[in-house]
């Protein structure tokens, strides 16, 4: 007899809630099948998460950084405890082959251990003073409540970055993660609340994203939004958390270039191009994407990144025999559809992939275009799955005209032996996150944010705490 799906709960100040709230179906994005229900929280709920953030905020700004560290270095053990079924429940909702949730489970507790040390280290700075007598000092506060939008593409990474920060920094929070991928949230709310953290500090809810961005921000207690996701979103965002004056952290859309030399192994570079590429089946807001090859060796890579391509085992995640899983929803399927038609009907050649594998599930095969043109949409619009465009470039100039053709500015590579090319690239290529012979730019000890339209402010390293600290300077005589 088939078993009902789970009905999953969320979590408002403490209380894990679910009883009479609408249910939306979450989905396996390698069977269709659905595989939980998720409750949406009422106006009612959420106002309760306010009430839960302000006053959590009020408890958790007064316990000391040395104690909050405590709280987060525990929940860092019990995710890295809970690997194996987080990653598994990661793998259902999302689709990303077992090995790279269970990385990306392992770099979120990783995640925390950072910020756990890194909110012990709010300093404040001694300013000498102009007059006989005085002594001016900064001291570092925590902003404030704050409100929380994470994406599906990374279910843990998304809301440990958000969550991580704000509370180390002595925030309380109210996270919406994704309604596509809730399970990984909840499972990280669970470590935080067996690991000690007070109720109130973190609230966990979902529902209709546009009603509860709009219903949290308009509040006065929110004090920070921090939302990752789409260019489009984002600046609706941004307009709502100006309307009160409020500061925001905006990790957006890209469009990553890859300007390929010709002084450089070939093949190497093109089969780790390609690894990089097909990762969580290219729904990475960094993923090499449009790339420039320098003519001398254009063919030789772009025959040896579509062989890659060509090779990729993809299926169920859940078989660690594959090495791509499905896109995680049927919206990156038509993208992948309207996008690489686009670019056939303006020239392109197909390398490899093309198409959609099957009719059951999300997958799309590990696709590779060559002679695309820059008027195609997927020049210009983030593809965000298993695409990557190879076009030739004639050298320096060409390549950071190239990078920097696009409004957005998140992450850009190179592969280059020539050190005089390295220094200009490095200064000249607008990009939050360069990757010079490497395409690892992102680990919670480094700061990742965009410029131009992928948006402003960062996650990660000493910056990722600093966004939700204030600077208040006090002068004392
Ligand atoms: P979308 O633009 O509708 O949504 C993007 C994200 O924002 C989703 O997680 C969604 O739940 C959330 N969202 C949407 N409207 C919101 C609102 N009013 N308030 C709060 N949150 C809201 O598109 P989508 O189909 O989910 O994703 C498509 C595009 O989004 C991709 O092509 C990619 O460009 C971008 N995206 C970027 C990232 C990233 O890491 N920067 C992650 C996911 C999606």
């Amino acid at each position: 007899m088939p078993t009902s799906p789970e009905i999953l709960s969320f979590m408002v100040a403490g209380e894990w809630r679910s009883a009479g709230r609408e249910l939306e179906p979450v989905f396996n994005p390698a069977t269709g099948d659905t595989i939980a229900m998720l409750p949406h929280a009422t106006i009612k709920d959420l106002d309760d998460a306010l009430d839960g953030a302000e006053q959590g905020f009020e408890v958790w700004r007064k316990v000391s950084a040395f104690d909050r560290s405590k709280v987060l270095r525990g929940a860092a053990d019990i995710l890295r405890r809970g690997v194996s079924e987080i990653a598994a429940r990661m793998t259902l909702e999302q689709g990303k082959p077992l090995a790279e949730a269970r990385v990306e489970t392992i770099v979120a507790a990783d995640t925390f251990d950072w910020f756990a040390e890194e909110g012990r280290r709010a300093y404040g700075r001694v300013i000498p003073a102009r007059y006989p007598g005085q002594r001016q000092i900064t001291i570092r506060q925590p902003v404030g409540p704050v409100a929380a939008f994470a994406p599906w593409n990374f279910p843990a990474m998304g809301p440990a970055r958000k969550i991580a920060a704000a509370l180390a920094a002595g925030c309380s929070c109210i996270i919406k993660p994704s309604e596509e991928v809730p399970m990984t949230a909840i499972a990280i709310a669970k470590a935080l609340e067996e690991a000690g953290l007070p109720k109130g500090v973190l609230s966990l809810v979902f529902g209709s994203p546009s009603q509860i961005s709009t219903h949290l921000i308009a509040s006065p207690i929110i004090r920070k939004i921090t939302f990752t996701g789409s260019t489009a979103v984002g600046k609706e965002l941004a307009g709502l958390a100006a309307q009160g004056a409020k500061r925001a952290t905006m990790e957006l859309g890209g469009h990553a270039p890859v300007l390929v030399f010709d002084d450089v192994d070939v093949d190497q570079v093109a089969q780790m191009a390609a690894m990089g590429k097909y990762r969580n089946a290219g729904q990475v807001c960094i993923s090499p994407t449009r790339f420039y090859v320098m003519e001398p060796v254009l063919e030789r890579f772009t025959q040896a990144f579509a062989n890659v391509a060509k090779k990729l085992a993809v299926g169920n995640g859940l078989d660690e025999s594959k090495q791509m899983g499905p896109v995680a929803n049927p919206r990156r399927l038509q993208a992948m559809g309207q996008l690489i038609g686009d670019a056939v009907s303006h020239g392109a050649k197909v390398e490899a992939g093309g198409d959609r594998i099957g009719n059951q599930g999300n997958f799309w095969s590990p696709t590779v275009l060559s002679n695309v043109n820059s008027e195609s949409n997927i020049m210009n619009l983030e593809p965000f799955g298993p695409v990557a465009v190879i076009n030739p470039m004639s050298g320096l100039d060409d390549a950071i005209a190239q990078a920097n053709r696009l409004p957005y500015g998140l992450a850009a590579y190179a592969f280059t032996r020539s050190n005089s090319n390295i220094i200009a690239l490095g200064e000249g290529v607008d990009a939050g996150m360069i990757g010079i012979n490497t395409l690892l730019v992102s680990s919670p000890e480094v700061p990742f944010g965009g410029v131009k339209e992928s948006g402003y402010g960062h996650e990660g390293g000493i910056e990722g705490l600093d966004a939700f600290l204030h600077t208040k300077s006090i002068s004392e005589m």
